[in-house]
C-alpha cells in the first residue's frame, strides 16, 4: 500500500467517525520550549491547556515533525526519521479510553478490502502502565486478547506529560512483532518496565495512545511527578507513525525504503556507482542521504534558512551531513542539484508549496552546498599543514586543539577530520577535542541563560493568564485607553505596589501597548494614574495573548487599586508604522528587482529605521541597489492603499499572501496586510500607515552580507531618511565651498586632486631618498680604522627602517675594495629607532657578523634585532642611548675581529 493510501485511509477513517479534518500546520512554532513541530499535538496544544476553546470536539490531522534529538539513530535504527508525519487523532473532553482504543484496532486490524491496514492482530501488542487495571480491561475487551498479550511498561514509557505543571497521563503503545530476524524472543509477562533496547527493532512501535486525565501539580522527570487530582475535561491524543506503518506495508526493512523515499536511495547509488546492502556503514550512509535531503527541503520549504545557531544551524547540520555522507561513499561533485529533485516529486504530491515554491528552495539548498564545498576546500588545506607540521616533529597524534580549530573556524565536521587523519596514518586526540566541544557547548548554554532574562520563567506570566484571561490589545484601534491594572511584579514576582525610581512590570486589562512582535519594537509612552506617571520602558507577550508592560515609576506610587490612563507616544507610533509599511514595501521592490525567489529571512525596525535579511547568495550591484529604492520610491509616489483583513491560512494563500520565517497560526484566523493590493500581500501583526505615501520616504543606507547566503539590506523612512540626505547634502556643500567648485565637478575635482597628490608624494620620495644617499659618499670617506677594519657608525635622525637599510647598504658599497668594512646606522624617526648594520666579504673573513653586532646594540636600545652575517636589522624604542650604542660599535670590532 503506498504511502498516499495510508494517509487517505486514516483521515477517511476519523473523518467518517465525526472527527474534523486539519490540515498540517508548518514545522515552524511560536514556542520557547519547541524548536519545530514535533507531534501531531503541537499545534492543538491551547485547546489541551484549556486556554482557547477547540471549534470541534473532535480532530484528526497528518502532521509534518522535526525530531533532531533523533538525528544519530538516523540510518542505524530501522524506524527514526529526522523528519517523519504523525498521524493523529484527538479528543477534546469527548470520547475517551475506550473510544480511542476502538477507533485505532479497528483501523490496523480492519482487512485491506474493507479500507483499513490489514495487520495480523496475531503479531500485534498493546502496551500500557504498570498497573493501569482500567486500560488492560479495556485492551482484552475490544481486541478479545488475552491478558498475556499486554505490556506493561514503566512510566519512562508510558506516562505523557509536558515536562512542566499541567496536564498529563498514561499513555498505551501498539507494538508489532516483525519476527525472530529482528530481535530474540520475549515473555510479555517478564518484560517491563523498560523495553530491553535489543527489541525496540522486533516489537515496533507504530501508534501511541496518550490519555490525558491526571493534572501535574509538579514534574522532576519522566517518572517523578505529583499528580494533585484529575482534569475536568479528559482528552485524546494520539500519534501514528506514518512512515513506520509504511515500511510495515510495503514490506520493507525500514522507513528509508519506503516509496516516498526510496527513489533518493536509488539516485544516490547511480550517482556513487556503489550498492546499497552490500556494506553495512554504506547503507547507513545511503539512508542518512535520503533522510536528510527530505529533512532539510521540508525546512527550506517552511522557511528556515541555513544559519549559525538555532533553527538555521540544525538545516545547515542537514544539509553537510547529506554532501558529507555523499562524499563517503565516493561522489564529489554536487549532489543536491540531482537529489533534491526527486524527494521534491515524491513529497510535492502532499505539500504542493515544495512545487510552487521550488525555485528558492532549490536556491537555498544548492548555495548552502556550494558554501559547504568551499569550507571542505579551504579546511583541506588547514589540515594538510597541520597533519604535515605533525609528522615533521616525528609526531602521530593531531592535537584535540587542532581538530577543534579546524571545527571551529572551518566548519570542518570531526568525521571528516578523523578519517583524513587515518588515510595519512595519524591520529587525532579525540577526547580532547571533545572536551574543547563540551566547554563551548557550556559556554553558549551559559549565553542562552543570560539572555533569557526577564522574562525566562514563563509560570507566573501564565498564572496571572489562568486567573485574568487575555488582554484585550487595542493596538490597532486607538492609541489611548482607561484601563484596570491586573498585576504588579518586581524581580520576577508578584508585589502589592511599584514605589517611585522602580522598575517593574504591569498588566493591564487593556493596553493600546503594541508588544514587539513580528520584528517591530514595542511602543513607547507613558501610564498616568491621579498622582504618578510611570514610563514604557518595554512591551512583551511571554504568553500568548497576554500583553505585560516594563515600566519604571518616575512619579507616584502605583498599586492595583487606581485606575490607569496609557498613553502611546503618537509620534514614536507614526515613527514606527512608517517603519513596518517601509519594510514591507522594500521587500516587494527586493522581489521586484531580483525575483521571487528573493525572500525576507528575517527582519527588524523602529521608528525611522527598518532591516531586512534575505536569502541571496551575491552581493547587490549599485544599479541593484538602486533600483530597489526607485521602486519603493515609486510605490510611495503612487499613494497605495494599505489594508489588512483576517483569513484563514487557506484562503491567504491563496491571495499570494508571503508566509514568512518564524510566524505562526493558530487553526483560526491569519492577518492579512496589503499594500497596493496583491503588490504587497503578507501575513503579518504589525502597525501600518493606511496609504504608502505616508511613509514619507524610503532611503537605502547598505546592503551588506549576514552570514553564508544571507543579505541585508538597511534603509530609513520618514524625517530619519530626510536627515540622512540632508547630512549628506551638508558634506556635499562644505566640499564645493572648500574646493570653490560645483556639486557635479566634485568627483572630477577629488579625483584630480587625489592624482596630484600622489605624484607630488612621489617625487618627494625621489627628493628625500637622494638627500639621504648624497650623504653616503661622505659618510664612506670619513670612515674610522678599528685596527684593519673600516668602520662607519652613524647617526640618521628622522630616517625610518627602510630608509636607514638603504643608507647601510650604499655605505657599504662606497667602502675601499679589498678591505674588511663595516657599517652601523642608527636612525629615529616617530618614536621608533632603526639599526642595521652590514659587512663587506672582507669582514666576515674576519669573522665580523652583522647580526651579532645588532644583537650587540640592540639591548640599549629598548629592543631587539638581528639577522644574517651580511645585513641584519633591528629596533627599539629608546632613542636616548643611540650614541652610546655607536660608540660601541667600534669596541665590538675590536673585539670581534680575527686577526688576519
Ligand atoms: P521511539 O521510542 O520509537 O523513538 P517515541 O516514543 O519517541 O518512539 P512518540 O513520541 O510516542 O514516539 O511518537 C508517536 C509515534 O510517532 C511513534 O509511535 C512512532 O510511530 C512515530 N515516531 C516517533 N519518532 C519517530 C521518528 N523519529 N521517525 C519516524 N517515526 C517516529
Ligand atoms: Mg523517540
Amino acid at each position: 500500500m503506498d504511502t498516499a493510501e495510508i494517509r487517505r485511509r486514516f483521515l477517511a477513517h476519523f473523518e467518517a467517525a465525526g472527527h474534523a479534518v486539519v490540515p498540517s500546520a508548518s514545522l515552524l512554532v511560536d514556542d520557547p520550549n519547541l524548536m519545530f513541530v514535533n507531534a501531531g499535538m503541537v499545534p492543538f496544544k491551547p485547546y489541551f491547556l484549556g486556554q482557547e476553546t477547540p471549534p470541534y470536539d473532535r480532530a484528526t490531522s497528518i502532521q509534518k515533525c522535526v525530531r533532531t534529538p533523533d538525528i544519530e539513530d538516523v540510518g542505524k535504527t530501522t524506524r527514526h526519521g529526522t523528519f517523519f508525519e504523525m498521524c493523529g487523532n484527538f479528543s477534546f473532553g469527548d470520547y475517551f479510553k475506550e473510544g480511542a482504543i476502538e477507533l485505532a484496532w479497528d483501523l490496523i486490524t480492519k482487512p485491506v478490502e474493507d479500507g483499513g491496514y490489514g495487520l495480523e492482530a496475531e503479531r500485534l501488542y498493546p502496551s500500557v502502565l504498570v498497573g493501569d487495571e482500567e486500560a488492560i480491561g479495556l485492551w482484552m475487551k475490544v481486541t478479545g486478547l488475552p491478558r498475556e498479550r499486554i505490556v506493561q511498561l514503566g512510566p519512562k514509557e508510558n506516562y505523557w506529560s509536558m515536562g512542566v505543571p499541567g496536564p498529563g497521563g498514561p499513555c498505551s503503545e501498539i507494538l508489532y512483532d516483525r519476527g525472530p530476524e529482528w530481535g530474540p524472543d520475549f515473555d510479555v509477562t517478564t518484560l517491563g518496565p523498560d523495553m530491553p533496547v535489543e527489541l525496540e527493532d522486533r516489537l515496533l512501535e507504530i501508534w501511541n495512545l496518550v490519555f490525558m486525565q491526571d493534572e501535574l501539580s509538579a514534574v522532576r522527570s519522566k517518572s517523578d511527578f505529583d499528580i494533585s487530582g484529575s482534569l475536568p475535561k479528559k482528552n485524546i491524543d494520539t500519534g501514528m507513525g506514518l512512515d513506520r506503518v509504511a515500511f510495515l506495508l510495503q514490506g520493507k526493512q525500514n522507513m528509508y525504503e519506503i516509496d516516498v523515499v526510496y527513489p533518493v536511495i536509488e539516485k544516490a547509488q547511480e550517482l556513487t556507482g556503489k550498492k546499497y546492502g552490500a556494506d553495512h556503514d554504506d547503507d547507513v550512509r545511503f539512508r542518512v542521504v535520503a533522510d536528510h535531503v527530505r529533512s532539510s527541503m521540508m525546512l527550506i520549504g517552511d522557511g528556515v534558512t541555513p544559519g549559525n545557531d538555532g533553527r538555521g544551524y540544525v538545516l545547515r547540520r542537514l544539509l553537510r551531513r547529506a554532501v558529507r555522507s555523499m562524499r563517503l561513499l565516493g561522489c564529489e561533485d554536487r549532489v543536491l542539484p540531482e537529489l533534491m529533485p526527486i524527494s521534491r516529486d515524491k513529497m510535492g504530491e502532499t505539500y504542493d508549496n515544495l512545487v510552487s515554491d521550488w525555485a528558492r528552495i532549490s536556491q537555498v539548498a544548492y548555495a548552502e552546498e556550494d558554501a559547504f564545498r568551499k569550507t571542505l576546500q579551504a579546511g583541506t588545506q588547514i589540515f594538510d599543514t597541520a597533519a604535515g607540521e605533525v609528522k615533521k616533529a616525528g609526531g602521530s597524534v593531531l592535537s584535540g586543539e587542532r581538530a577543534f580549530a579546524l571545527h571551529d573556524t572551518y566548519g570542518f565536521p570531526i568525521d571528516l577530520t578523523l578519517e583524513m587523519a587515518a588515510e595519512q596514518g595519524l591520529q587525532v586526540d579525540e577526547q580532547g577535542f571533545r572536551g574543547l566541544m563540551a566547554e563551548q557547548r557550556e559556554r553558549a548554554k551559559a549565553d542562552a541563560r543570560a539572555k533569557k532574562g526577564a522574562h525566562g520563567d514563563t509560570a507566573v506570566y501564565r498564572g496571572i493568564f489562568d486567573e485574568f484571561g487575555p488582554t484585550e490589545w487595542l493596538a490597532y484601534e486607538t492609541l489611548e485607553t482607561e484601563s484596570r491594572p491586573l498585576a504588579l511584579l518586581s524581580g520576577g514576582a508578584a508585589v502589592p505596589r511599584l514605589a517611585q525610581g522602580e522598575v517593574g512590570e504591569l498588566v493591564l486589562d487593556r493596553t493600546p501597548f503594541y508588544a514587539e512582535s513580528g520584528g517591530q519594537v514595542a511602543d513607547a509612552g507613558t501610564i498616568v494614574f491621579d498622582g504618578g506617571e510611570l514610563e514604557v520602558i518595554d512591551v512583551q507577550r511571554p504568553v500568548k495573548g497576554l500583553v505585560v508592560h516594563q515600566v519604571r515609576v518616575l512619579d507616584g506610587e502605583l498599586d492595583p487599586s487606581r485606575l490607569v490612563h496609557a498613553r502611546v507616544d503618537p509620534e514614536w507610533r507614526t515613527g514606527a508604522r512608517q517603519a513596518h509599511s517601509g519594510t514591507h514595501v522594500v521587500h516587494a521592490a527586493l522581489r521586484e528587482v531580483l525575483g521571487p525567489t528573493a525572500l525576507q529571512s528575517g527582519s527588524y525596525n523602529r521608528p525611522g529605521y527598518l532591516r531586512l535579511d534575505f536569502g541571496w547568495t551575491q552581493a547587490l550591484s549599485p544599479e541593484q541597489v538602486r533600483d530597489i529604492e526607485l521602486v519603493s520610491q515609486q510605490a510611495l509616489r503612487a499613494d497605495l492603499a494599505v489594508a489588512w483583513d483576517y483569513m484563514t491560512l487557506e484562503q491567504a494563500k491563496e491571495w499570494g499572501a508571503i508566509a514568512l520565517f518564524g510566524e505562526t497560526y493558530d487553526n483560526t484566523k491569519v492577518r492579512v496586510v496589503e499594500i497596493g493590493g496583491p503588490w504587497s500581500r503578507e501575513l503579518c501583526g504589525g502597525t501600518h500607515v493606511d496609504h504608502s505615501s505616508q511613509i514619507g520616504t524610503v532611503v537605502v543606507t547598505g546592503e551588506t552580507s549576514v552570514g553564508s547566503g544571507n543579505r541585508r539590506i538597511e534603509a530609513l523612512t520618514g524625517v530619519e531618511g530626510f536627515g540622512y540626505l540632508a547630512r549628506e547634502r551638508d558634506v556635499v556643500a562644505q566640499l564645493t565651498g572648500m574646493l570653490k567648485t560645483q556639486p557635479d565637478d566634485l568627483v572630477g575635482r577629488v579625483q584630480a586632486l587625489t592624482e596630484r597628490l600622489r605624484t607630488a608624494e612621489k617625487e618627494l620620495e625621489k627628493a628625500r631618498v637622494a638627500q639621504l644617499l648624497g650623504a653616503s659618499a661622505e659618510l664612506a670617506a670619513s670612515a674610522s680604522q678599528v685596527g684593519p677594519v673600516k668602520v662607519v657608525a652613524h647617526r640618521a635622525d628622522g630616517a625610518a627602517g627602510g630608509d636607514v637599510r638603504q643608507l647601510a647598504m650604499d655605505v657599504r658599497g662606497r667602502l675601499p675594495q679589498g678591505e674588511p668594512g663595516v657599517v652601523v646606522i642608527i636612525g629615529q624617526a616617530d618614536g621608533k629607532v632603526s639599526v642595521v648594520a652590514a659587512t663587506n666579504d672582507e669582514a666576515r673573513a674576519r669573522g665580523l657578523s652583522a647580526g651579532e653586532l645588532v644583537r650587540a646594540v640592540g639591548p640599549l636600545l629598548g629592543g631587539k634585532g638581528g639577522g644574517k652575517d651580511d645585513v641584519a636589522q633591528g629596533g627599539g624604542t629608546d632613542a636616548s642611548r643611540i650614541d652610546e650604542a655607536l660608540a660601541l660599535v667600534s669596541h665590538e670590532v675590536a673585539k670581534r675581529a680575527v686577526q688576519g
